[in-house]
């Protein structure tokens, strides 16, 4: 069964070259452990249609839709009215999370305000998923069709704090009967990438099954071979061939 995913990365500063994006690589990471698939990554600026569209259209695609940024407490944090707007849901306020914020602000000797507040509001069908670093909690929001959006916070740590502690857990239970691809590298250093395709293609290798990555850097190239679980067997015997084949140009030491 192959279940993907998508992210949508909400947020002007990522697309100015003020902020760099990692959620794409950490949720990529986290799912392929579950044997889920991120299969598109898109970022997009602060602004409502734009939103909506582009969430409407990742779950045309996927089953899995996350979305993040735009969950603080200023004025360009627009992603709830968004959704509320495309979902024609009303927003409501966390009552527990409201409690959590009070507390983490008295014992910073901090007073609540009315904009702190907003960050504990989510979508009237929404489950709240508890952020143990941060204000704004996550949101899950399981759609009629099976569908399952899940909205995130901008900041790396919240983001992965819930990723970890909420979500993963959570779709470990769904998607138990999914098994991870195996995975296995083969590491090179001294030898150009063109070069390795060479002596690939002079033996005809042409693996069965099996999927190949490439990726060069600094005088060296890791290359991935990966497979469903159930071909196993055919990683392994490709990275055998490759191991023989590169002898004298591997990077034994990574
Ligand atoms: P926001 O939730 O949009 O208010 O963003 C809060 C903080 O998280 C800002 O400093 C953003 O630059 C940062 N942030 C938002 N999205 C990302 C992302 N995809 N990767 C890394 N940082 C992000
Ligand atoms: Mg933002």
């Amino acid at each position: 069964m192959d279940i993907q995913a998508e992210l949508i990365s909400i947020g002007n500063e990522l697309l100015s070259g003020q902020t760099l994006n990692t959620h794409g690589r950490d949720l990529g990471e986290a799912l392929a452990t579950l044997g889920l698939r991120l299969s598109r990554d898109t970022t997009i600026p602060d602004e409502v249609p734009t939103i909506g569209s582009s969430v409407e259209e990742a779950l045309d695609r996927v089953n899995l839709v996350f979305v993040s940024g735009g969950l603080g407490p200023t004025v360009d944090d627009i992603t709830r009215d968004a959704l509320s707007e495309l979902f024609g849901q009303k927003i409501i306020v966390h009552q527990p999370t409201v409690e959590h914020l009070k507390g983490w602000y008295e014992q910073r000797g901090r007073a609540m305000t009315i904009a702190a507040t907003r960050q504990a509001q989510v979508l009237e069908r929404a489950t709240a998923l508890f952020n143990s670093v941060g204000a704004a909690p996550g949101q899950r929001l399981e759609l009629a069709d099976g569908k399952v959006l899940f909205v995130l916070p901008g900041p790396p740590n919240e983001f992965n704090a819930i990723l970890r502690e909420e979500i993963m857990p959570w779709l470990q239970v769904r998607y138990a009967d999914i098994k991870p691809d195996y995975v296995r590298y083969v590491r090179t250093k001294g030898i150009g990438e063109s070069d390795i395709v060479t002596i690939l293609e002079n033996d005809n290798f042409q693996p069965l099954e099996v999927d190949l990555g490439f990726y060069p850097g600094k005088g060296k190239v890791k290359i991935r071979v990966s497979a469903p679980a159930e071909n196993k067997a055919y990683v392994k015997e490709a990275e055998q061939t490759l191991r023989k084949l590169l002898a004298g140009h591997l990077d034994l030491f990574e």
